[in-house]
């Protein structure tokens, strides 16, 4: 059901290459991705309605989906599944709230400041993705740490459902009115980046788009980067437990399980220096997922080439090879988990100990679920109020601090021969470079 790669002895030196990895070729989706954007591009909305019968199969006579839709589907949601995502909100606030920034002024000579100011994009695109699942709780990821960074105007766009009537999921809508946010649309796919990035006759262009999504979504995002700002490319799932026979092997099976049932390319991999641990996970899985109710998703994507056991010498080799695969999420399932977890380098979330399972973090932890996969971790962060902000610097120099820096600032200008640079500073003081 799931493979095993053998590292122990010594590590190889292009040991990424030996992880399991999808193979997931977002170069190869850019070719496909690319009509798709140019039809949104010149034709709009018609476009995105013709690709939406294409791709979701059906027809929608409106990508917009009417604000007081939007407003309704709160009366038919279930109460249960109301309060819970009131609390995810709640908890996702908190943590969200916190990580406001606040402008600093360095005082960098008497009379020359330089402030970083922190300013929210003005209008977001909100991927939710909605293929094999629903996800309103991305709903929740993308649009709480948009609203705790400021941004103005928001926008949601989800694909359209056949079984509802070319509209999103009614959750999804639920979701979104309990946020405040009545800019809702029934787009999915490329498609939807398209529209976000270009604008069309029924949606305002976008300053930036952000949410995960498969590989037709993370394509466009990387082919239309520059036409409109993108958060990491948030692509299929993956799960890394790097655990120790200390680890109960119901728990490692259940949650590499958790995440292989987003997705038949979803990646779980265990890194374990305990050959105990691997074997008892291995015979633990079969019933776990024969129970479970999208085993078929769930054994594709565990017997996989992007999932597997490797066994290692010890713990620090075990560190060496999570912090290689950087994955999306990373659990810590060992005797010394909060200490291992502070020498990861490379993760785009971790999970320590045995209480903190990814499927906490999925929902109700308080952190973000938005989070690079592809080995993008080891350069990107999830979604957060950062990704929503922009730091500019505001430089207010007197006529005294500049003469200070005069002389230095034309010795470098002159040293990169750029003249011209020196004589914006020159003609300031009748062109002499003042005395330091
Ligand atoms: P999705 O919304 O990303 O994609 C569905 C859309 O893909 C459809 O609307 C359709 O327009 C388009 N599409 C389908 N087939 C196509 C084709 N052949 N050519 C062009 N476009 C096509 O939903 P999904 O498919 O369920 O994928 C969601 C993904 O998001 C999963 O892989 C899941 O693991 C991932 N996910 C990631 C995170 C994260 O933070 N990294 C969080 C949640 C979900």
């Amino acid at each position: 059901m799931i493979s095993r790669i053998d590292l122990r002895g010594s590590l190889p030196e292009n040991l990424r290459d030996v992880l399991p990895r999808a193979e997931l070729d977002v170069e190869a989706a850019l070719e496909k991705v690319r009509p798709i954007c140019e039809d949104v591009r010149h034709r709009g909305a018609a476009a995105v309605r013709e690709l939406t019968a294409r791709f979701d199969g059906v027809e929608i006579q409106s990508t917009r989906v009417p604000a007081e839709t939007v407003l309704r589907a709160l009366d038919a949601l279930d109460p249960k599944v109301r309060a819970a995502l009131e609390e995810s909100i709640r908890r996702a606030r908190m943590v969200h709230r916190d990580q406001r920034r606040t402008d600093t002024t360095t005082q960098v000579v008497p009379g020359g400041t330089v402030t970083e100011r922190w300013v929210p994009v003005e209008r977001v695109g909100l991927y939710v993705p909605g293929g094999r699942a629903v996800y309103p709780s991305s709903v929740v990821m993308n649009v709480v740490p948009a609203q705790e960074a400021g941004v103005e105007s928001l926008a949601v766009t989800s694909p359209a459902q056949k079984e509802f009537g070319g509209l999103p999921h009614p959750t999804i809508l639920a979701a979104c009115a309990l946020l405040g946010v009545d800019e809702v649309y029934s787009v999915g796919g490329a498609q939807a980046v398209a529209m976000f990035a270009y604008g069309t006759e029924e949606c305002r262009p976008a300053t930036m788009v952000t949410g995960p999504g498969n590989i037709w979504v993370a394509a466009a995002k990387r082919l239309l980067k520059g036409v409109i700002g993108i958060d990491s490319e948030a692509g299929p799932t993956e799960i890394a437990i790097l655990a120790d026979s200390t680890a109960d092997p119901r728990h490692v099976a259940a949650d590499l399980i958790s995440q292989a049932e987003h997705d038949v390319i979803a990646a779980a991999v265990l890194v374990t220096d305990s050959v105990e641990l691997a074997e008892a996970v291995e015979k633990e899985l079969p019933g776990q997922v024969a129970a479970t109710r999208h085993s078929e998703r769930v054994a594709e994507a565990l017997s996989g080439r992007q999932s597997g056991i490797v066994l290692v010498d010890d713990l620090a080799a075990g560190l060496r090879v999570v912090d290689a695969y950087a994955a999306e999420h990373l659990e810590i399932q060992t005797a010394n988990a909060a200490e291992l977890a502070a020498r990861v380098r490379n993760a785009g979330a971790i999970f320590v100990g045995p209480y903190s399972p990814v499927s906490l973090g999925d929902y109700m932890a308080g952190s973000n679920h938005v989070l690079p996969t592809g080995g993008c971790a080891c350069h990107s962060s999830g979604l957060s109020v950062q990704t929503f902000l922009r730091g500019i610097h505001v430089v207010d120099y007197t006529r005294e601090a500049l003469a200070e820096a005069a002389a230095h600032t034309c010795v470098l200008a002159d040293a990169e021969d750029l003249p011209a640079h020196g004589a914006a500073i020159r003609a300031r003081f009748d062109w002499e470079i003042p005395n330091q």
